[in-house]
């Protein structure tokens, strides 16, 4: 565990391929590898803690659809940031969302299940479990320009 090929180990703790996990559509039943896997690569490396807080938020909240989980640091999103951002850890996804109310009761959602770090766009909201401390920007609430 804690092992992403390639990543600084030790930066977040309890990461394990989804490949690894013994019976993982059973630990999170609303969940499926496809939609967490890395879009470029098809790598799916997730953070226990919040996988556990996600199906926790799918039982409270209900479907929710998710347009990003773990990137690769060398995905096209992720190449071009000085820093991987919270993805390439697996400890982030990116919830779609149009509504008002519904972003409002994600979020809420989201937070009281820990998520510390939360970015809202317009047609989604970007949650994640890094560290508190982590790079000294968790926890942290930001909007997306644009
Ligand atoms: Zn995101």
């Amino acid at each position: 565990m804690g092992r992403i090929p390639g990543r600084i180990v030790g930066e977040i703790v309890g990461v394990i391929a989804w490949d690894d996990v013994p019976d993982p559509e059973r630990r999170w039943r609303h969940f499926s590898r496809d939609e967490l896997a890395c879009h470029a690569t098809g790598d799916c490396y997730l953070e226990l803690g919040m996988m556990d807080a996600l199906e926790q938020m799918r039982v409270l909240y209900g479907p929710i659809q998710l347009s990003s989980g773990y990137r690769d640091a060398k995905s096209p999103y992720e190449k071009h940031k000085a820093e991987p951002g919270p993805h390439t850890l697996g400890c982030a996804v990116d919830v779609v969302v149009y509504l008002s109310r519904q972003r409002y009761e994600i979020v809420s959602a989201a937070m009281r299940l820990g998520a510390t770090g939360v970015g809202i766009a317009g047609t989604f909201v970007h949650l994640d479990w890094a560290p508190i401390g982590w790079r000294g920007i968790r926890p942290g609430l930001w909007h997306y320009k644009g």
